[in-house]
């Protein structure tokens, strides 16, 4: 049973034919028996999107033993978290996107780009059908159908309104590169908007309240930037209407910052306090029109109506509509978001992997497998277990999910057997205390959060799969995948969390790093600047961010509304 759960990405069957899934076997005959034909033929390889999870699971592919081709209606990758950067004009938009094609031409060419959006993915037929978004005028049809073998769905998600009235057609949004040059020309327009003669000082204000929904990393980043930006800068422009700004950030929740340590989160309140930026909690936007917004206080069930100039919306994010259909389609429509395995295949669905923020690995059937190996361990029927038998149970659960260990690990839970003596005393270990330290990995587990880190570790991780997997089909004599202790070379995905960022403007950052190290203030500012420069895709965007970042420093922000 454990070969079975463990093995699933990849089997050498008896043979010596490649079978693709040994948990599939109507998927293992249609491989074995189109093997003759297909032998000499490249696998077709389809990958949706030119984003994080995409382009990581590009750069490391074996091309030489796929025809990879890639839709996306983006023909760059963007580096996200400096978008806030880009709002401002502290980056400029150009400087923090590669171009896909310079990303292909350093894969010697051999993958294709189609500039396009994919609009239906028909799993039974392996075919996705696409639509180009280049101008209808010129010549050609726009849409085009691809087939596959593989499918690598990477589109990640779209931004989330939770149904709220108003807000598509009033809000900004920081998502996407153009949304972000958007809400730099609005910013500007506000404040030309407000010096213009005949107004009142209200309407004045009015013009320069803006609104940041959202108490997350990316709605307190802006806020930081849009303060900045003014303070630095704009007031120097526009001297008569310094004194009526105004930023506030709503959040529905207690605290912003609230996926980050305390010590971050009250830090950044007192900063925000410090600067004059109002951070009004436990307030949910129940809509927006184009000069309030209306909200309902959590506690008093009061509602609260205020002028904007302008708002942008920073809250969480949705599934796209193509997903939705696809989920539909193979039987997940119930669910929120797509659900994959933990080798990041599509539940439910042959040849098709999910990664990055348009899917989640489904935790569920984790938490099932590690109840029933409890219950065949308690041979009585006690609800506890010997040590001998506790440790027997949690190498079997570690073999199966390896995140379980570093779970444990990491909360210093059971990691050494003293540990558990401490705490269980020495003759038995409770299975329901055991099972609730296990809801707590379940929980960990399952919050994986939407964000780059995530969807570069999977494309990475799955690039690995996929070499191995051709690697193993060429060699079918060559070393087993499997190892003498029953474990599969092909491990689940398992997250490492590299630790997070939060800038609070002013030269001052708070970061979480591995090892509950937490840092804040100007020295973190600079750590900040240092990671992103590194992690940038090339050595041009490394060049253009650093060089923005120096005429920051030395001739402010660009005003200019172009
Ligand atoms: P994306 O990077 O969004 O890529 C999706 C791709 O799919 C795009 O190329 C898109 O054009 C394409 N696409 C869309 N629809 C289709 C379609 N129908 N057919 C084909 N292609 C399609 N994460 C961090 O780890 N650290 C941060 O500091 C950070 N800061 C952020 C700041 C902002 C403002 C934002 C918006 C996000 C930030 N994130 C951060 C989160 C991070 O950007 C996302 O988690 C990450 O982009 C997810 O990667 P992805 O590949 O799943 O999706």
């Amino acid at each position: 049973e454990t070969g079975q759960i463990l093995c699933s990405l990849l089997a050498v069957d008896s043979s010596g034919g490649f079978v693709a899934y040994a948990d599939s076997t109507a998927e293992g005959k249609r491989l074995v028996a189109g093997k003759d034909q297909k032998e000499t033929q490249k696998k077709k390889v389809v990958v949706l999107g030119t984003g994080w999870a995409a382009t990581s699971f590009l750069k490391d592919l074996d091309i030489s033993t796929y025809d990879v081709q890639v839709v996306s209606p983006r023909n760059y990758f963007a580096f996200t978290p400096l978008l806030p950067s880009v709002t401002c004009g502290t980056v400029e938009a150009r400087s923090i996107v590669e171009p896909v094609r310079n990303i292909i031409k350093k894969r010697n060419g051999e993958i294709k780009f189609w500039e396009a959006e994919c609009l239906k993915i028909d799993p039974k037929n392996k075919i996705v059908f696409c639509r180009s978004n280049i101008d209808e005028n010129l010549a050609g049809n726009n849409e085009f159908s691809l087939e596959y073998d593989y499918l690598v769905i990477a589109i990640g998600a779209q931004v989330n309104t939770f149904n709220t009235s108003g807000v598509l057609e009033h809000c900004h949004f920081i998502k996407e590169v153009e949304d972000a040059q958007r809400i730099r020309r609005t910013v500007i327009d506000c404040f030309e908007k407000a010096v213009l003669p005949g107004l009142t000082d209200e309407e004045r204000k009015t013009n320069l309240h803006f609104v940041i929904v959202g108490g997350g990393p990316t709605g307190v980043e802006f806020a930081a930037e849009l303060h900045d930006f003014v303070h630095e800068d704009l007031v120097k422009i526009y001297p008569s209407v310094k004194d009526l700004v105004r930023i506030t950030v709503i959040q529905s929740g207690d605290h912003i910052l609230n996926t980050f340590d305390e010590r971050i989160s009250s830090f950044a309140e007192q900063k925000f306090q410090r600067d004059g930026i109002k951070v009004l909690t436990g307030h949910r936007v129940m809509s927006v029109s184009d000069r309030m917004i209306n909200m309902r206080a959590k506690s008093t069930e009061e509602d609260v109506s205020i002028p904007h100039g302008m708002v942008v919306w920073a809250t969480g994010v949705g599934t796209r509509a193509v997903i939705k259909d696809f989920m539909e389609q193979i039987d997940q429509g119930n669910r929120r978001i797509l659900a994959t395995d933990e080798w990041l295949r599509v539940k439910g669905c042959e040849d098709v992997y999910a990664l990055g923020d348009c899917a989640t690995v489904d935790q569920k059937k984790i938490m099932e497998d590690i109840s029933e190996i409890f219950k065949a361990a308690d041979k009585d029927n006690s609800g506890t277990l010997t040590i001998e038998e506790f440790e027997d149970v949690i190498e079997d659960i570690i073999i199966r999910y390896p995140q379980v260990e570093l779970y444990l690990k990491s909360n210093h839970l059971f990691d050494v057997t003293d540990l558990l003596k401490d705490m269980y005393g020495n003759e038995e270990v409770d299975i329901e205390g055991f099972k609730l330290a296990l809801s707590r990995v379940d929980k960990q587990t399952k919050s994986l959060p939407a964000t780059a880190q995530v969807a570069a570790q999977q494309g990475a991780y799955l690039s690995r799969c996929f070499n191995e997997r051709e690697r193993c089909l060429k060699d079918p004599e060559g070393p087993r995948k499997f190892r003498s202790g029953g474990r599969h070379e092909f491990r689940p995905f398992r997250y490492r969390h590299l630790g997070q960022f939060a800038p609070l403007g002013g030269e001052q950052a708070a970061a979480e790093l591995p090892g509950d190290w937490v840092s804040m203030g100007r020295s973190t500012q600079w750590l900040w600047y240092s990671v992103y420069a590194s992690k940038q895709v090339s050595w041009r965007t490394r060049l253009l961010v650093i060089g923005d970042w120096s005429r920051r420093f030395v001739f402010g922000r660009d005003s200019s509304r172009i």
